[in-house]
């Protein structure tokens, strides 16, 4: 038996801090930094732990419940052994800036401005707070903004931190009244398939292969392809302000493209019985994927990731589960037999030369990773799958509105040489 849970998220942003604040909040970090060190320090010489945080409390430059966050997350590395780093080293030896722990309304606030952005105020050191508006992605705006004003949410510790020389802030929030159903107790389990111009679903109950859609999006694929272009002639000219302008115009649309397309996905899996969403683990796709050149791996990379992470997270509001597994010839073994066809990588109809099997190559990419997915967990079995539904497809259009479903009998035809389907309209 298994309990549904709580929706907890880190929300990622960027500080972007008023003038000069910026060396407090660094110092600040150094700070904690000396605080973590000093905790494993005293634990190791024996100290009792419920002793630490006051004694190291006294000598802290950081505002006391700030502190005690840093001491209890040194503590809890020591309980789990991982003061030790990946060379061996205690951890505690180290130096430079540490991530600032704080409770929220204690250690940081965070409000509405005028403008519609999110201010933050931490208390970096007694006395001393470090301001400005955050910075980030539309999805963890979005999701900050609700919870700011919703009694639903409740926001909870924070952790300010320099990567990359960049002041970040990292925030948990929880939504209290919305749970996700665990992954284990679905009845659809709905594979997708992320490609660079589409994505395909076919959702998978115990019984059998309920539906398969292709949503078609290649303007995306053509956008990038466009400004990819325009960037290496920028670069080409030595010109390379231009170039962030161009990556920003272009990460907008892609940005708000994907969030349409990751709405659809949820939408369309929550006509099933409690169904379970399951992607491709792309961390162990770098190994198995073998696009031609640098420049066709840069360009699947992005939409890939972002589409799984809105769709994950869309769903998750909704309650749906997500899963995933390893992409390992998912795309290139016959939903069939099981064959695993190598040569067919890069066309969109798959040919078995074992069984004969014909489909719409996405689509069988699909079909693999949601039987992937109920092997992995789920307590039914694969149901049989010689009867594939056929392919519906949409089309996700530059204005965002959805073509009604066209069934696509010959999903080969109509396949324009740029990649730009020609899907009637
Ligand atoms: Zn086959």
């Amino acid at each position: 038996m298994t309990d549904a849970q709580a929706l907890v998220k880190t929300l990622d942003f960027q500080l972007d801090i008023q003038s000069d604040n910026e060396s407090l909040l660094y110092d600040a970090c150094l700070e904690s930094r000396s605080v973590y060190n000093e905790t494993i320090r005293l634990a190791k010489e024996g100290m009792d732990w419920d002793a630490i945080p006051d004694r190291v409390a006294d000598d802290a430059d950081l505002v006391k419940n700030t502190t005690q966050r840093v001491v209890a997350k040194a503590l809890g590395a020591m309980e789990n052994y991982y003061e030790y780093d990946d060379f061996g080293q205690p951890s505690h030896t180290k130096d430079g800036a540490y991530p600032l722990r704080a409770n929220y309304e204690e250690g940081y606030n965070l409000s509405l401005n005028d403008d519609g952005d999110v201010a933050f105020r931490i208390s970096a050191k007694p006395y001393k707070h470090v301001k400005g508006v955050l910075d980030g992605d539309d999805a963890h705006l979005d999701i900050l903004k609700t919870a700011l004003e919703s009694d639903e949410w409740k926001i909870g510790t924070t952790e300010a931190l320099f990567h990359n020389d960049n002041a970040e802030l990292h925030v948990n929030v929880t939504n209290t009244k919305q749970t996700v159903r665990d992954k284990q107790d679905s009845q659809t389990v709905v594979g997708v398939d992320v490609n660079e111009d589409n994505v395909a679903l076919t959702a998978l109950s115990e019984n059998s292969v309920e539906d398969t859609l292709v949503i078609d999006f290649p303007e995306i694929k053509f956008e990038r392809h466009r400004y990819f272009t325009m960037r290496k002639r920028v670069q080409n000219a030595g010109k390379e302000s231009i170039h962030d302008t161009l990556g920003g115009c272009e990460e907008r649309f892609v940005r708000d493209r994907l969030h349409k397309v990751s709405r659809h996905i949820v939408e369309w899996s929550r006509q099933f019985e409690r169904p379970c969403i399951v992607f491709e683990d792309l961390k162990e796709m770098r190994d198995s994927i073998d696009y031609g050149t640098r420049m066709n791996r840069r360009l699947h990379h992005l939409p890939f990731r972002a589409l799984q992470y809105y769709t994950s997270y869309k769903a998750s509001f909704e309650g749906v589960p997500t899963a995933w597994i390893n992409p390992e010839y998912t795309s290139q073994r016959c939903p069939m037999c099981g064959h695993t066809e190598r040569a067919n990588r890069n066309k969109k109809r798959f040919k078995c030369s074992s069984c004969e099997h014909q489909d719409h190559s996405d689509r069988g990419a699909s079909v693999n990773v949601a039987v992937k997915g109920i092997k992995k967990h789920q307590d039914w079995n694969v149901p049989a799958l010689n009867n594939l539904p056929q392919v519906k497809k949409v089309r996700r259009r530059a204005s965002g509105a959805v073509d009604a479903p066209t069934v696509a009998s010959d999903t080969a035809k109509g396949h324009h040489p740029d990649g730009i389907r020609g899907v009637s309209d």
